[in-house]
């Protein structure tokens, strides 16, 4: 279920350009003249402000929304109402910036997930998915790669999985590839914190969904010959339109 907590927390967005990513994400700095668009976000409608071009440069999705003659571009509003705020600051930070930042756990992080970042993060994906934005998609497999290359996925991340991301999806493949991977360590429950991976566990199996080849493949791996599976995210990407990355180097 989502647990989204819906706090509007949201981002100044009359922000410079980040001299760094001009060049990375190909806009010029004359997107400062463009329109305003209004964007509602979630349930509780919080309010961002971002400049059209920009919008339609980065996302695909944008580009046909605000296409002439559309609604949105004639009230020069879009309203999202399904989607997660901290997803859509990222998405601001992303089309601003250039950046995805890595998950880091914070003081006192005492969440179902591992992190308060990891949640944001994996619903910037889906988020990416809709707006069809490929690169930025990439970029978050990357990050979320980075921090379960560590830390193992916890039942709760696949809880919300398994109700909020399509099957057919990478990430779908790659959250639950590492899930089984991890599982297949007898230290699983103590790494996730006894109760919490308990609890997370009985809710999972509660929706029925959990996928059987999970099990299977958890009971049948042994960790000295299988490397984890994040361990090279380029798995996971879309190239659809990117560059492919290099396959890593052999030592
Ligand atoms: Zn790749």
């Amino acid at each position: 279920m989502d647990d989204d907590t819906e706090i509007c927390t949201v981002l100044n967005t009359t922000l410079t350009l980040d001299g760094e990513s001009d060049s990375d994400i190909g806009v010029s700095t004359s997107f400062a003249i463009s329109p305003i668009i209004t964007i509602l976000v979630g349930r509780k409608k919080c309010k961002y402000t971002a400049h059209k071009i920009l919008l339609q440069l980065r996302s695909p999705f944008f580009a046909r929304c605000l296409a002439v003659g559309m609604k949105e571009a004639l009230t020069s509003m879009v309203e999202l109402p399904e989607d997660h705020v901290q997803a859509f600051d990222l998405f601001i930070t992303w089309i601003y910036h250039g950046k995805v930042r890595s998950i880091e756990k914070e003081k006192d992080d005492d969440t179902k997930h591992g992190s308060k970042q990891l949640l944001p993060l994996v619903q910037a994906w889906v988020l990416a998915d809709k707006f069809d934005m490929e690169v930025w998609q990439n970029k978050v497999i990357d990050a979320l790669a980075k921090w379960w290359n560590e830390v193992p996925v916890y039942p709760a991340t696949i809880n919300w999985v398994v109700s909020n991301v399509d099957e057919a999806s990478m990430l779908f493949k790659m959250v639950m590839d590492q899930f089984a991977w991890d599982l297949s360590d007898a230290r699983y429950r103590v790494l996730v914190g006894g109760t919490r991976a308990a609890e997370g566990m009985k809710e999972l199996l509660a929706t029925g969904r959990f996928p059987e080849q999970v099990l299977w493949y958890a009971i049948e791996t042994d960790q000295d010959e299988v490397d984890r599976p994040v361990k090279f995210p380029c798995k996971y990407h879309l190239h659809h339109r990117s560059v492919k990355c290099q396959p890593p180097q052999k030592k």
